[in-house]
């Protein structure tokens, strides 16, 4: 029995999952779900279709825990039931059906994503010519045409520069841009209200598809089933489709039939930009923005942030923010004191607590087995803080482990020292400097 109404759990879990998801995933997803007012024992939930109920569970589930209690068995107090909502309620106009004109592509390609803007570079160079490709000759050279790599490295960028280049030179062609995501959600509302025959039209009328990051498209079993049918439709056509992915296809855990679709054509990295690229691409972007950094600044930022462009075009854009607000040109001292931040989350090395100890120790003149022991003393206390700060900044780890590792210490003596070295920081430019050197020596 439930000490809270069903729907009182309900409406609190709502509360909750507001914040968690984006609008349109809350419209297309959650606010469907009804709670049936004759549950008593359990919470059960009138769904519109399979999708709904496997969304709630797959993305919340954990959560459903901390609102609703469990039955005599341990499970969940929870059930389903599939409720198709009638004809007369949802009106038939209010099926979403995506018309492809040219406004509307237009508005969800981002303008800045061309093959104008698109810096190139040895690692990029081979996918950049694909793209162009076929951006030339949609559906005559790689069909498909797969692009994988890391976060922020241009995937999607690529993906739009296709769309803008057959928008541009193939008037004629139905080019339509979308994530996974909203392929999803489309999907969703579409079987909603009973009108999945006008999408599928609608997707196999279309003479380029491009699909952005298609990893989400895993573990959606139901989905999987019905991108891929879409997929081969256009594909025996001839139309051209382009997929973007974090991984390459055989690492993708979707079904072997859509693997094998996708290595059907042209399987392309991405990869992470060299130091000459991101020098370039900074300069790109600078220029776009209207803002000068001189060659020296960029390589000094592009040396220090190398994980993914996107973070170097964070780091641009407060960097110009900052020396527009005080009306500075930008220097390599501006760009340290605005950027430090961004720079040490990119280590150049795993360093390792036992690598700073033996650092700090040799620096202050102490042993390891000091740092990692009980002594108060000035002397070993605030070398010790000084490791526990290098630590905090400079591994990507739990605080917990990390204070472990100095003997056994608690995490709240790890942030008291992480503090207390933080604010002297500000004040003391011997230790600054030290600190600065441990860690050149620690990255080295
Ligand atoms: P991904 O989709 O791979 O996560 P994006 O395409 O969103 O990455 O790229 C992130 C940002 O980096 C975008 O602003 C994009 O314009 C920029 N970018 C990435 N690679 C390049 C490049 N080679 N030249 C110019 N800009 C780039
Ligand atoms: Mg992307």
């Amino acid at each position: 029995m439930l000490t809270k109404t069903p729907k009182q759990c309900w409406e609190e879990f709502l509360h909750f999952v507001e914040d968690c998801c984006t609008a349109t995933e809350f419209q297309n997803w959650i606010a469907p779900i009804k709670v049936d007012p004759s549950s008593i024992e359990e919470l059960v939930l009138e769904v519109p279709n399979i999708f709904v109920q496997e969304y709630l569970l797959e993305n919340f589930k954990k959560h459903l825990e901390n609102f609703l209690p469990t039955n005599a068995k341990g499970e969940l107090a929870l059930s389903f039931t599939i409720n198709a909502p009638k004809k007369n309620v949802v009106p038939k106009t209010s099926a979403p059906t995506p018309v492809v004109t040219n406004e509307k592509l237009h508005a969800i390609l981002n303008p800045q994503y061309t093959f104008e803007h698109f810096i190139e570079g040895p690692s990029n160079q081979f996918v950049k010519s694909a793209a162009f490709g076929i951006g030339m000759h949609p559906g005559k050279s790689y069909n498909p045409l797969f692009i994988h790599g890391g976060v922020g490295l241009g995937k999607t960028h690529l993906l739009h520069a296709i769309g803008h280049y057959v928008q541009k030179h193939h008037k004629r062609l139905k080019v339509h841009c979308i994530t996974t995501e909203a392929f999803i959600n489309d999907l969703v509302d579409h079987l909603r209200n009973k009108s999945t025959s006008k999408m599928k039209r609608f997707y196999r009328s279309l003479d380029v598809l491009l699909v952005d990051d298609i990893q989400f498209l895993q573990s959606r079993l139901n989905f999987e089933e019905e991108f891929c049918n879409t997929f081969e439709a256009l594909l025996n056509q001839g139309k051209q489709i382009v997929i973007t992915s974090d991984k390459p296809p055989g690492q993708l855990k979707l079904s072997e039939r859509m693997i094998a679709r996708m290595e059907w054509g042209l399987v392309a990295n991405v990869g992470v930009p060299d130091l000459e690229t991101r020098v370039a691409i900074l300069q790109h972007k600078a220029e776009q923005k209207g803002i000068k950094i001189s060659h020296k600044v960029a390589f000094f930022i592009a040396e220090r942030i190398f994980h993914n462009v996107r973070q170097l075009e964070g780091a641009l854009n407060r960097l110009t923010a900052y020396s527009q607000m005080m009306g500075l040109d930008v220097t390599e001292e501006i760009v340290e004191s605005t950027l430090s931040e961004l720079f040490q989350k990119a280590p150049h090395k795993r360093v390792s607590v036992d690598h700073i100890l033996k650092s700090v120790a040799v620096m202050f003149g102490v042993r390891v087995s000091d740092l990692c022991g009980s002594s108060r003393a000035k002397n070993i206390a605030f070398p010790r803080q000084v490791a526990m700060y290098l630590a905090k900044e400079m591994i990507n780890d739990s605080l917990m482990k990390l204070a472990g590792s100095f003997g056994g210490k608690t995490h709240s003596t790890l942030i008291h020292a992480w503090k207390k070295i933080s604010n002297q920081l500000g004040k003391d430019e011997t230790l600054r400097r030290q600190i600065q050197m441990a860690r050149r020596n620690l990255e080295s």
